[in-house]
């Protein structure tokens, strides 16, 4: 067992069978009833009566219910009434201004319970202090107005009911021991003395002043070093010591939680493991929304409203609390309708259109059946209404999951579920709630409720400043000792007169007040420890820092941070030498992937080894817009449609261009259509009519010319292998001299066509595939935002970057050559990574072969 964190010595003598000892926090409480408990078995007692101990937050609750007092509005529906009243006095224009009202509301709303709390309403000043300041002033109309409506409607806040209890006529408690309280408010000062017979105050006597003999001042350049540093050495002394308690204190805890985490988890080697594998317990718990099992929860509802983002959906369709894929075939179909269709969003529409796709593949899939029953009506209902229908919507998507839960997620499902029953009581507040509204009063309970499962006593606590107070520690480290934690900067409420605020010692309102505090923190803190460090970050914002002025005397070091000495994940690391994978069995026939293939080959091995050997689909992003395959889809079929029916460019009407690039747009897939907002569209037809008439003018410049075919199919047996493709385009210059043109949005070089490695292989091989009368090959490059141009090789020049070549015949010859060298790589399973300079920026297979090129070149989309 665990050595107590609270010395119960101080407690002994105030402790009788009819006390009850309050804490400020859990904590304290759980470490006190901790502490008593080991005393008792320390004494050889086998059986002993516990002791009451409760923190004021739960003895509030028990005391509201022993004097029948009526339950409160909760904080977040205080807040909703403070906001309807305040948009309802607000012009429309400062809505969204930066007068926002859900701040307002919750300034508001904190004012109203110091109001409260330090009983400014007993002051005679107190509206007459409220009228002479304009912001004070507004606030005191809004709570007339606030006032009005609670009486009217029969609610009651928990203010008031502190206020109930404190004039009380009942006793509810024998014998009160408050213990370490550094912040009660009168309010609750006088509702405890009301109800109870006695209330005495307790704390140990500590030392004047901070040991210096014990303490070291820590300084660090910045906050990951600091946080690196703290793990580090939590690390170490838990490691060194077992049983010792360790005490690592974090004023922001709730900011800087997840960060220190991280670091605690790489310094302990377990980045992988699950909830409850670090020796630690955090004080501040996560906003439930960021539960796993919660998450994917709500995320169903968002779903079935229409919120959810497509992303989202794939993270959902994977998530193992839920059955809306249920097969990893299930899931590419999904993914690869979601990528096909790209909706900007996921509304029931989208949804339908993304199921009608993924049906061709999955006729009957679990998430079309989902949908049928989750259906939202878009009347309004009540919260119980909405409540229920999502409990059937969750049923049917599967959720929790098939596996059982562990005890975190079990203590999550049980949040989810006490959530979703404290929802019913908005119902209270309004009768009716849109479906949306409602969804949003969730997310809103999810966000600003605490997830913190009860886990086993660890040896190293990681807590807020307040909630160390009292604890006793081997070690403790308290971080971010500066001034404006200890202590605390001053920070007023915009709707009180300063000078109440500092007349009632209201928090945050006085700096002595504040020092005082900070130092009697700080003090407690080196008293109960054996050895304390105190850290701080000596540089904010390119300025120098200094440590709090109540550790300004302690000498300052700067210790090394030393580097984790583990490998960052152990011991599953191999490195791969080959180049080459497995060599192609079949050698005869059609090559899946075609000329295509070929020509990927040409640029990486490795990419076209990784798509089509091990098979691994290219991953579509989900862009907004039409995508750069869309694009070149429609831009072929645009210049297709202008030139049909005619071969002579004086035959070509630029008038037609718009209606053929109109028509050629109906080619993309009709649900894409329906997705695809009309801007993107509108913006697709006016780029393109530009990049064809750009193009249109530099063809009026050529040597005089016919075209052929566009889009002809044709294929070339190299090897025993057959090369099927698709060439844009054939023009005759000559009865025996054409030559082919492939359409780019950008032209890549051709330096490899005439030495090297052929990167560019596809023209090359569509030369080899036409016969004689091919002579000439090229780029044509349409842009609306680049030059028109031709780049290519011919025997004669056709256009101004045309190259030369005086002997077509033997350029074929070495182009073959090197189309059956790529052939022989393509055959031996030839994998190595060579990519040309702008294979790597439209490849999604960086992840696995880590290639980082530094070459930034300027390349462009294939069309
Ligand atoms: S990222 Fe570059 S090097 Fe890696 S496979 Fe793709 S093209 Fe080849």
């Amino acid at each position: 067992m665990l050595k107590p964190l609270y010395d119960i010595d101080v407690l002994l003598p105030f402790v009788s069978a009819n006390s009850i000892i309050v804490t400020p926090n859990e904590r304290l409480a759980r470490a006190i009833s901790h502490a008593y408990d080991t005393f008792q078995a320390d004494q050889g007692l086998e059986a002993w009566a516990k002791i009451s101990v409760m923190s004021l937050n739960r003895v509030f609750e028990r005391w509201l219910d022993e004097g029948r007092l009526a339950p409160c509005l909760k904080p977040q529906q205080a807040q909703y009434l403070w906001e309807s009243i305040i948009r309802g006095r607000m012009p429309d224009d400062h809505v969204t201004g930066w007068l926002n009202p859900k701040a307002l509301a919750l300034e508001s709303y904190k004012t109203y319970e110091l109001i409260y709390h330090y009983q400014l309403r007993a002051d005679q000043s107190f509206a007459s202090a409220m009228a002479a300041d304009p912001d004070s002033a507004t606030f005191y109309e809004w709570l007339q107005s606030f006032e009005h409506d609670i009486i009217k409607h029969g609610w009651v806040t928990q203010a008031q009911q502190w206020q109930a209890l404190a004039s009380c006529h009942c006793k509810l408690a024998a014998d009160v021991i408050m213990v370490d309280f550094d912040t009660l408010t009168p309010l609750q000062r006088a509702a405890c003395e009301r109800v109870s017979e006695r209330v005495r105050f307790v704390r140990s006597v500590l030392p004047p002043s901070i040991d210096a003999a014990k303490t070291s001042v820590c300084a660090f350049q910045d906050a990951d070093e600091q946080l690196r540093w703290v793990a580090a050495w939590a690390k170490a002394h838990y490691e060194s010591k077992q049983g010792e308690r360790l005490g690592i204190v974090v004023p922001d805890l709730n900011t800087h939680r997840q960060r220190l985490e991280y670091h605690l988890r790489q310094a302990f080697g377990l980045e992988h493991s699950d909830y409850t594998s670090l020796p630690v317990n955090f004080s501040a718990g996560m906003a439930a929304s960021q539960v796993p099992l919660i998450d994917a929860a709500a995320s169903v509802l968002k779903l079935s409203l229409g919120r959810l983002r497509p992303p989202e959906l794939l993270a959902l369709a994977r998530s193992p609390y839920l059955s809306l894929c249920v097969s990893h075939h299930e899931f590419r179909a999904l993914r690869e309708a979601l990528y096909d269709l790209a909706p900007a969003k996921l509304g029931h529409s989208e949804l339908l259109l993304i199921l009608e796709q993924l049906s061709k593949e999955v006729p009957d899939s679990a998430l079309s059946r989902w949908l049928l029953t989750s259906r939202v009506d878009s009347k309004d209902a009540t919260c119980l209404e909405h409540v229920r229908h999502w409990e059937q919507s969750l049923q049917a998507a599967g959720w929790p999951g098939k596996r059982g839960l562990d005890s975190v997620e079990y203590q999550a499902f049980k949040l989810w579920q006490r959530t979703l029953r404290d929802l019913v009581s908005w119902d209270g507040l309004r009768p009716k709630w849109a479906a949306s509204d409602a969804l949003t009063l969730l997310e809103s309970s999810l966000t600003n409720s605490v997830f913190q499962p009860e886990t086993p006593d660890q040896n190293i606590q990681v807590l807020g400043t307040l909630e160390a107070a009292g604890l006793c520690f081997d070690r403790l480290i308290v971080t971010d000792a500066v001034a404006g934690h200890f202590p605390e900067r001053i920070a007023l409420s915009p709707f009180l007169p300063k000078h109440l605020q500092r007349q009632y010692k209201m928090p945050r309102a006085d700096e002595d007040q504040e020092y005082q505090l900070a130092k009697s923190l700080l003090e407690g803190m080196a008293a109960r420890s054996q050895s304390l460090y105190f850290s701080y970050v000596a540089l904010a914002d390119e300025s120098k820092v200094a440590v709090t002025p109540l550790l300004s005397q302690l000498e300052q070091s700067f210790p090394v941070v030393a580097e984790l000495d583990r490998p960052v994940i152990p011991g599953v690391w191999s490195m791969m030498l080959e180049s080459r994978g497995l060599t192609l069995t079949t050698p005869q026939g059609d090559l899946k992937g075609g000329a295509y293939r070929l020509g990927m080959h040409a640029l990486c091995p490795m990419q076209a080894y990784s798509r089509y050997r091990l098979d691994i689909p290219e991953e579509a992003s989900l862009e907004d817009g039409l995508s750069a395959k869309e694009q070149g889809l429609v831009l072929h079929k645009s210049m297709e449609l202008l030139w049909r029916g005619k071969n002579r460019l004086e035959q070509v009407n630029p008038a037609d261009i718009a209606p053929a690039v109109a028509e050629a747009l109906k080619s993309i897939s009709r649900a894409r259509q329906v997705l695809l907002p009309d801007l993107a569209l509108e913006a697709e037809q006016l780029r393109l009519e530009t990049a064809i008439r750009l193009w249109l003018e530099l063809e009026s410049q050529r040597v005089p010319f016919n075209v052929l075919e566009h889009e002809r199919k044709a294929e070339l047996n190299l090897k025993g292998w057959t090369f099927s493709f698709r060439l844009d385009r054939l023009d005759a210059l000559a009865d025996d001299y054409s030559v082919i043109i492939d359409y780019k949005s950008t032209a890549p070089s051709t330096s490899t066509w005439f030495g090297g490695r052929l990167e560019q292989a596809q023209l090359p091989l569509y030369a080899l595939a036409l016969g004689e009368h091919v002579k000439g090959i090229a780029y044509g490059q349409i842009s609306s935002t680049k030059p028109a141009k031709l780049v290519g090789a011919g025997q004669q020049g056709f256009g101004k970057g045309v190259k030369v070549i005086e002997n077509w015949g033997e350029q074929k010859t070495l182009w073959e050559r090197a189309l059956l060298d790529l052939i022989d790589e393509l055959e031996v399973g030839e994998a190595s990574v060579l990519p040309s300079a702008r294979a790597c920026r439209y490849c999604d297979f960086a992840a696995i072969c880590r290639v980082q090129l530094s070459d930034d070149e300027e390349e462009g989309t294939d069309e």
